[in-house]
This record gives C-alpha cells, structure tokens and sequence, in this order.
C-alpha cells in the first residue's frame, strides 16, 4: 500500500501552489460585478493579453464558461455544431439547450479530435427556409479530453476559420487545456486562439489554480458574456481573492505542463508493456492517457483493484479508463502507478 494515493483522475485535483496561497491572502480585492477587484482585473487584462483578444470574463468555471459564450454568440434556436466527444455536449448536462434555447447538431469527431470539413460542410443550414433553425457557431476543443488530450493543430484550426468566415459562422474554441496544446506544440498559444472568435480556458486543470476559468473574446462578445454570467448567478464579489492564484497560475504554472506531458508518456510507454492492456502510447500527445483492456477484462473491476494498492484512475464508460498526469504527480509516481498496474494485471486473473 502507497503511504498516499496517486490520483490520476484528473488534473482538477491539483491543488494550489504556496505562491498561490501568498498571493490569494495578499490579494487586493474589490466588487466585482462592479468592475472594482484590480485583481480580477487584473487576471481578465492578463488573460486577454495571453490569448491575445481585446477582453476577457473571470468564471468560476469552464462549463460556465462555455456556457456564458453560446449565450453571447447565439439566439434561441440558433444551432451550434459541437463534435459528439465533445465536453460541450457530453458533460456540460446540456446547459446550452436548457438555459438558451440552443440546439446542439452533432458532427462526428474523428479521432484525433477534429471535426471533419466535409461533416462541418454537411451540417451547415444555408438557407433561409424557414424550416430550418440557423446555424450560428462552430465548438471545437483544444485539446480534446475525451479523444485521448489531443491536439488541434494551427494548420487544422486556420481551415476550419477559413470555412467559418466563408459561412458567416462564429468559431468557439474549449481550450480548458488549450495551454497543453500550445506547450506540445511549442508554439504561442495565440497560434492556437487567434482562429476562434472566443476562447475558453481553465486555471483550475493543469494550472493548478483552485477554482476558475476565463473566456476570452472581443469587447463586444465580453459585455454579452457578462450578461448571461449573471443570468447564471457567476457574478462575484471579493473573486480577487480566487483570480489571484489564477495569475500566479498564468505567470508560473504553463511551461511546467512539459513534464506532465513526458510523465504521461511515460504511463503510456509502461502500460503498453501489458498484453492485457490496449494503448498506443504515440499517441499520447499530451497529459491524458486513455486505455482499454483486452480479453473482456472490466474497466470498473480494473478500476476498483487500482484504488485498493492506492493508484486511481476514472473509468469513462464503454471500457475505456483515463489517467491524466498534473503537478502532483511525479516519474516516481509513474514507476510506483506501473508497478501496481502488473501486481494487478496478474492477480486479476490468470
Ligand atoms: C473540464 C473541462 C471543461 C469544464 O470545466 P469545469 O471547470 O470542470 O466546469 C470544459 N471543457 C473541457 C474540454 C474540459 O476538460
């Protein structure tokens, strides 16, 4: 048994940093549905610049994030087209839909994570039939959680801008990792953002931050995105005291992503060396590693015998498990999770 667990769930379980907690006792702090905490100023100033938009909205958030955008860049019964692996679609309990009148017209995404151009192509409503609802936006994901943590590339992110424009359609980026991306890729994240009209991104993932996120968009699209922030009850006071970690997370937490990245290559390349288990670790471009076992072994069984020798993982369903590597844990940790995947490969069975 681990003297703590490893918890490879998700990089949300990161916990805050001690310049964080500095910065968080230290902050200056004001009201800020008044516009009056320099520090969420601060951080919103910061993030904008980073992703290089003219402004941006501090959220406690990503789902309320992307949520606060579809709101802003959509009326009711406009039509966004969101890719089936989507978080947008699949774990955002259809807040679109729910709160905005929104319909979701779902493409396939394949699997590195793309949406097709010619599924894009098929799914675009131009016409001014009145039987048709209008589609109004494009939600791509940067990088793509349930596709394994992978990378949209600028070259794929231009195309799908270029077609956007010729359509008259607004591009959405989730980019919750979308700081992942930029490090595999080494490039400047505005590479990556300066194709989509907004951006959402989290502070509270790899960035270790405790709570929140920001959208990113131009002036216009902001003041909107405030408004259905409050209509979500998003409206925060003192948030100074939050967004001041999620400046230490901007200023100090991205260029270490690199580590989680070779850590998660690193489970990957070790997993792959079980027959019972299905990986290809080439594929693991960033910190999340998706596998399956093989010989109708059940992820939940698997799953279960992991967390009793202290190592969790989360089972998404149809088989597959995720892991995904964060700022707590360390190539020790790798060594020990490898080491208490072959204790129960072979005492599972066989
Ligand atoms: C985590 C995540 C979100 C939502 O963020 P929360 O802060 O958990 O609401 C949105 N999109 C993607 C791709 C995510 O991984």
């Amino acid at each position: 048994m681990l003297t703590r667990p490893i918890d490879l769930r998700s990089d949300t379980v990161t916990l805050p940093t001690s310049a964080m907690r500095t910065a968080m006792a230290r902050a200056e702090v004001g009201d800020d549905v008044y516009g009056e905490d320099p520090t969420v100023n601060r951080l919103e100033e910061l993030a904008a610049q980073r992703v290089g938009k003219a402004a941006a909205m501090f959220v406690p958030s990503g789902t309320m994030g992307n949520l606060c955008a579809l709101l802003a860049h959509c009326n009711r019964g406009d039509e966004a087209i969101v890719g089936d692996q989507s978080h947008i679609y699949n774990y955002e309990a259809g807040g679109a839909s729910v709160v905005g009148s929104v319909a979701f017209h779902v493409v396939p995404n394949q699997p590195d994570g793309t949406i097709a151009l010619d599924n894009l192509r098929a799914a675009v409503r131009w016409t001014d039939d009145p039987h048709c609802a209008e589609t109004r936006l494009i939600c791509l994901e940067n990088t793509h959680n349930s596709c394994g943590g992978t990378v949209l590339s600028p070259e794929y992110l231009a195309s799908v801008a270029a077609f956007a424009r010729e359509r008259d359609l607004l591009v959405h980026l989730d980019g919750a990792r979308v700081f992942n991306a930029a490090v595999a890729l080494g490039v400047n994240v505005t590479e990556l953002t300066r194709h989509a009209d907004s951006v959402m991104f989290c502070l509270s993932k790899g960035l270790s931050a405790p709570v929140g996120s920001v959208l990113c968009g131009d002036e216009a699209f902001i003041r909107r995105a405030r408004r259905a922030r409050k209509v979500l009850g998003g409206g925060m006071r003192q948030a100074g005291v939050i967004a001041a970690a999620g400046i230490v997370a901007l200023e100090t937490m991205v260029d270490r992503l690199a580590e989680d990245h070779a850590n998660a290559r690193m489970l990957a390349e070790g997993l792959a060396g079980f027959p019972q288990i299905a990986i290809e670790p080439a594929r693991v471009q960033t910190n999340i590693v998706i596998f399956t076992l093989r010989d109708g072994w059940s992820a939940d069984t698997f799953v279960a015998h992991l967390r009793e020798r202290g190592v969790l993982m989360g089972d998404m369903g149809s088989g597959r498990i995720r892991a995904v590597t964060h700022d707590g844990i360390d190539a020790g940790d790798i060594a020990e999770t490898i080491a208490v995947v072959a204790e129960v490969v072979r005492g599972v069975r066989g």
